[in-house]
């Protein structure tokens, strides 16, 4: 085998040809993005029936034909969250730049586990770290690291705090050690899935999570919070974590951080915040009040891949003392060799986070910020927080919807047909299965694509619009879709 061929290789001419073709096919694609569907709104089994074949091929075929065949199946049978009338859930379309740097990143293909893999790479996501951490008004000596999405990001603050705060040997002796004392964490009804999956996964229980009441503006009711942390303090337990929302998944509600952070002082609790959506909405001068306060937490988990418009994935957690993250999660088996380059010390990311060998996130983002600088970003936020306003507006002002709630870029309405309006309480039932109704037409018709909220009992449409494409032609659409099917749904449903 003095000349090795093997069938993964690929010349240097093969590639150049390949990777122009597909340059080009994906340029048209965003060129005519705006006149497709949003979605094909196809079921599950058409679209597992166009897949090309069942059975793992036994022999290669052309690479050609392979990336051209790849790429009529995704822009044929695909979900576009960068359409301009994408405000589903929290997805955002990716910055063209990011796709371009993915390329690029994995052609260099670093491994960030450890800077003597990846000596410019490590470089450039610490840069990325210190920069995101300026854009929220977090400390720029922060602790930090990409990981995956918002889960894992607050899957870090989650560790960093309860191997901090925990006053015995956790890494070794557990959660049942002979002296562990019952670990609770606290947070709002509102906020995120991911604090389940956290308290499960790593061995507390979902039911030492003291879920807190929420005021009627989504946020967390302080005094029912203070009254669940003087009840564990009584009783023995460690209040060991307080969980805050920069942006609540349902309806954008931020919670007051200033007075977040004096119960943790007083409780001796961690302060986390969750702003995978709201955080970087600190950037814009639109933002609200307790933004400003980020700094005040111990740990902020936010995502890249929302408003800083990094292809998926890419989320961010910061912790403000890196001494701490390094404490929960470094080991130095005997075979790693790491810790200085040249005489120097390095920093080796396997000891910030759970991960070992890491892929090189940070350029997509790094490239973007660079691209746009702070002011791009500012500018692009308080934009979509406009959009979000005006489209609150032309709900409130429409005689068949009834707007509901307005925080940073998320709008919660609903459609209420006119011959209702003087009993809405005794329709809730009927409004409620109108409204789901209505949203499942709308998502399949791929005219547009919102998703939902429930808020005390009721069935609500719910735009998030983080999305740099989308302007106010398109919230105006949006209106008159809604207003449309809403209407026709209605009929239909009295006809029967
Ligand atoms: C999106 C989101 C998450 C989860 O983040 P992923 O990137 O989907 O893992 C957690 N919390 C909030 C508030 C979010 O908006």
């Amino acid at each position: 085998m003095a000349q090795r061929k093997s069938p993964i290789e690929m010349s240097g001419e093969e590639f150049r040809r390949l990777g122009h073709a597909l340059v080009d096919d994906l340029a048209g694609f965003l060129d005519t993005l705006p006149e497709r569907p949003v979605t094909p709104g196809e079921p599950p089994s058409v679209v597992r029936a166009t897949l090309p074949g069942n059975r793992l091929p036994e022999e290669g075929a052309d690479p050609a034909q392979l990336l051209d065949q790849a790429t009529q199946l995704l822009t044929r049978h695909s979900l576009f969250n960068g359409h301009p009338r994408f405000a589903g859930y929290v997805t955002s379309p990716a910055s063209p730049i990011g796709s371009l740097a993915e390329l690029l990143a994995s052609t260099i293909n670093a491994n960030l586990g450890a800077w003597i893999l990846s000596p410019m790479a490590t470089e450039i996501e610490l840069q990325t770290i210190r920069w995101i951490a300026q854009l929220i008004g977090y400390p720029a000596d922060t602790g930090g690291v990409l990981v995956s999405g918002g889960n894992m990001a607050n899957f870090v603050g989650f560790l960093v705090a309860r191997h901090t705060k925990a006053d015995w040997a956790i890494r070794e002796n557990g959660l049942c050690a002979t002296q562990a004392r019952n670990l609770r964490v606290y947070a709002s009804r509102e906020v995120h899935t991911w604090l389940h999956k956290a308290a499960d996964l790593f061995g507390l229980g979902t039911d030492n999570i003291r879920w807190v009441d929420v005021n009627g503006d989504q946020t967390v009711d302080l005094k029912d919070l203070k009254k669940a942390l003087e009840h564990d303090r009584r009783a023995g337990d460690l209040p060991f974590l307080i969980v805050g929302s920069a942006g609540t998944v349902s309806t954008g509600a931020v919670d007051p951080i200033a007075e977040l952070r004096d119960l943790s002082d007083e409780f001796g609790a961690w302060l986390h915040i969750d702003g995978a959506y709201g955080a970087l909405a600190a950037a814009s001068p639109d933002r609200p009040e307790p933004l400003t306060r980020l700094e005040l937490a111990d740990s902020v988990a936010l995502d890249p891949h929302k408003w800083l418009y990094a292809p998926l994935e890419a989320g961010c957690a910061l912790v403000r003392d890196a001494e701490a993250m390094r404490a929960t999660f470094s080991y130095r088996p005997p075979y790693y060799k790491m810790d200085e380059v040249a005489g120097e010390p390095t920093v080796d990311f396997i000891d910030y986070s759970p991960q070992n060998s890491r892929g090189f996130r940070a350029l997509k983002v790094w490239l973007a910020l660079r691209q746009v600088g702070r002011k791009g970003y500012a500018q692009m936020i308080s934009d979509d927080m406009r959009l979000a306003r005006l489209l609150f507006d032309l709900a409130r002002s429409h005689d068949e919807l009834e707007a509901h709630t307005l925080n940073l870029s998320i709008t919660t309405f609903r459609y209420v047909p006119v011959d209702l309006q003087i009993a809405i309480e005794a329709n809730e039932a009927y409004l409620n299965r109108l409204n789901e109704s209505l949203l499942t037409e709308l998502q399949e018709s791929g005219k547009a694509f919102l998703s939902n909220a429930v808020i005390e009992g009721r069935y609500l449409l719910r735009a998030c619009i983080v999305n740099f494409r989308t302007g106010t032609e398109d919230v105006r659409a949006i209106v008159e879709v809604v207003v449309t099917l809403g209407r026709k749904l209605h009929t239909s449903c009295q006809s029967e």
